[in-house]
């Protein structure tokens, strides 16, 4: 386990909860939890929170949040920059507010037209507005061809085409295989199975681009994070955070989240193994795919990235040492 690590909890509101009251009082909660896990006593990791509200909550999260380490983001933005574009929100408008991060190819978003070529125009907007952009991607299905890899390469390729390498400094990928969004916990990528996902979008990221960018590119986990599954999710998966939508709803969720990652203690990592064991017993389960078909494609050719991604760990732990 990794002393030091500084992980990005983001909270993906989604369309909830209905009232500004609401938002208020839950933001309030939220704020708590912020200051509790940045730096919490004997914590394995420092945890950044990261809130996302509908558009109408913004002002009000950011009027709650202020002295306070919490950040607010977005769960869109337009391609457009401004004009008669009925409906859109512009990514200077977001910057006005004080967005920090701005969620960009949501599979929500994609399931009602978002391309990606509108995500590549999207993610030049945020840039342009000097604020991170979390670029979510993630197969729909897990062949046993290993097919899904190429669907999340393909994606990557044409989010990230009119990026220059200095706009990587900005940009944070959530892998969300939409298969596991909205579901149970069960349904949740194990922490092993996410390593080797983790492992292969370096690989990705090296050979469009450079390998600091493979190394240094932040790489969050969403779909059907739990309490019980977190704590495996970050420490097995190798993951820099996670995307939570559901179990963000609510400030308990949330919290129980941020605990079972910053104080772990084993005993979920081995409680989650053994029903993923379990779950692999069950032959006629063709509800949740497998990867063992594809692993030996994924590690091929990525013992480079996995050297990389240890040196930047390590200089990582070092810079939170000197401050
Ligand atoms: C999401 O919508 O980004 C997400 C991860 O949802 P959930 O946690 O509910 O699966």
């Amino acid at each position: 386990m990794h002393k030091n690590k500084k992980l990005l909890i983001a909270a993906n509101w989604k369309m909830t909860p209905p009232t500004v009251n609401e938002a208020r009082r839950k933001a309030l909660l939220f704020k708590g939890i912020a200051k509790r896990y940045l730096k919490a006593p004997k914590a394995k990791a420092s945890l950044q929170v990261l809130v996302c509200p509908p558009y109408p909550f913004i002002s009000e999260l950011r009027t709650v949040f202020k002295n306070s380490p919490a950040l607010v983001g977005a769960q869109d933005v337009s391609e457009h920059d401004g004009g008669s574009k009925t409906g859109e929100v512009a990514s200077t408008m977001l910057q006005s507010l004080g967005v920090s991060h701005v969620v960009v190819g949501h599979s929500e978003r994609r399931a009602v037209g978002d391309t990606d070529e509108m995500i590549a125009v999207k993610l030049g907007q945020v840039i342009r507005t000097k604020t991170q952009v979390i670029l979510c991607v993630g197969e729909s299905i897990r062949d046993e061809e290993g097919e899904y890899l190429n669907v999340v390469k393909a994606q990557l390729k044409a989010s990230l085409a009119r990026l220059s390498n200095a706009d990587f400094s900005r940009v944070v990928i959530a892998y969300e295989p939409v298969w596991a969004i909205g579901r149970d916990d069960n349904m949740a990528l194990s922490g092993h199975d996410l390593h080797q996902m983790v492992i292969y979008i370096r690989k990705m990221l090296r050979d469009l681009y450079n390998d600091s960018i493979a190394t240094a590119t932040k790489i969050l986990y969403g779909g059907s994070v739990t309490p019980d599954n977190a704590e495996d999710i970050i420490w097995n998966g190798e993951v820099d955070g996670l995307l939570i939508g559901r179990a963000s709803f609510e400030a308990d969720s949330y919290e129980a989240i941020c605990k079972a990652i910053a104080l772990p203690t084993h005993s979920s990592m081995i409680m989650r193994e053994a029903t993923m064991r379990k779950m692999k017993t069950i032959k006629n389960n063709k509800s949740r795919p497998s990867v063992d078909k594809s692993k030996e494609k994924v590690l091929k050719g990525m013992k480079r990235v996995k050297k990389g991604t240890r040196k930047i760990r390590v200089a990582r732990a070092k810079k939170t040492k000197q401050k």
